[in-house]
């Protein structure tokens, strides 16, 4: 089954303590297709300026994303430039440039409006709302944001919250949003706003999921190196909805599965700076990494309590 995605496509300025880059590919949307187009096919909609380089689009295309709802409107395309210490989990955001994007209004092409598989990727929530309104039933919605949105639109984001079925944020915005320091009370807090499932990532510890009746854990890939964290939130969720839509597969299980599916394309997209890694990456290094990720967490159970 195809995904649509509606998000940000970008040019990223980024510093980090190990090099820095200008205006690169970046934006939610970009590094979510990217990811997702290793496991299925991917529709994404989103606009660019008209000063968004041929080169940008040609990767795309080699991906396999269907460009259609990609509108080019003559303005400059969206900028974020942000910074990263020693500690890289948390985005020091610098500057953020809308440009196109302020007057943006989403248009799903009519062949879309059935997708089955939905990422409403980090955009204005009132966008995020609009796509809803544009879609039929999909079978699973899932949505990103980030403290911009959280602080600039939290009713219209409690609004989204409330239609989506996943909800993918990190554990600085999950306690944004509740006022709530413990993450297990912020994520009860969460759910409780309408969600199946609210997967809480944590950066180089890992990623949480939450439903009413479960937790599961799973954790980061040990890399010794990692230059540029950006988009691996957008990475994750790419690899984790790609491999849903591929399998079909919603039951906990298949959703364990994914998590993992995303923590194993995160970890690939932070050993180099934009999509550079991705461009490099092949199916059959995910599938090892998989694999790895299976040894890492296994652990033998208690004799008298095989079988839990
Ligand atoms: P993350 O996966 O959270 O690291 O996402 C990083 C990407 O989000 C960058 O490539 C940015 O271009 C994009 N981004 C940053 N701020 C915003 C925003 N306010 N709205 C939409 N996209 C954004």
């Amino acid at each position: 089954m195809s995904i649509l995605v509606v998000g940000s496509v970008a040019f990223d300025s980024v510093e980090t303590p190990f090099g820095r880059v200008d205006n690169v590919l970046g934006g939610s949307a970009t590094y979510f297709s990217t990811s997702a187009s290793f496991f299925t096919d991917v529709n994404l909609v989103a606009v660019v300026g008209d000063d968004f380089p041929q080169e940008h689009l040609d990767f795309l295309k080699s991906r396999e994303i269907d460009l259609r709802g990609l509108a080019r409107d003559s303005g400059k395309t969206f900028h974020w430039k942000g910074k990263y210490g020693y500690d890289l989990n948390e985005a020091q955001t610098l500057e953020t440039h809308l440009n196109v994007f302020e007057t943006f209004k989403p248009q799903i092409p009519p062949a879309y409006a059935d997708s089955e598989y939905l990422f409403l990727a980090n955009i204005d929530p009132e966008l995020q709302m609009e796509v809803l309104r544009q879609v039929r039933k999909p079978k699973v919605i899932a949505s990103d944001t980030m403290n911009f949105w959280i602080s600039s639109k939290p009713d219209a984001l409690r609004e989204v919250i409330g239609r989506v079925d996943i909800l993918i944020i990190n554990e600085g915005e999950a306690r944004q949003l509740t006022r709530e320091p413990n993450l297990v009370k912020a994520a009860r807090q969460i759910l409780a706003l309408g969600l199946k499932t609210l997967i809480i990532k944590r950066g180089e510890y890992g990623v949480l999921m939450f439903t009413d009746t479960s937790v599961f854990a799973a954790p980061a890939y040990p890399l010794e190196a990692v230059f540029d964290p950006t988009g691996a939130g957008d990475t994750f969720a790419g690899g984790f909805m790609g491999y849903l839509a591929n399998t079909g597969d919603t039951s906990e299980e298949g959703v364990r599965q994914a998590i993992v599916f995303g923590s194993v394309m995160a970890s690939f997209n932070v050993e180099a700076f934009s999509l550079d890694r991705m461009k490099t990456l092949a199916y059959r290094e995910i599938e090892e990494r998989y694999r790895d990720f299976k040894a890492l967490t296994h652990f033998r159970g208690l004799p008298h309590q095989e079988g839990l």
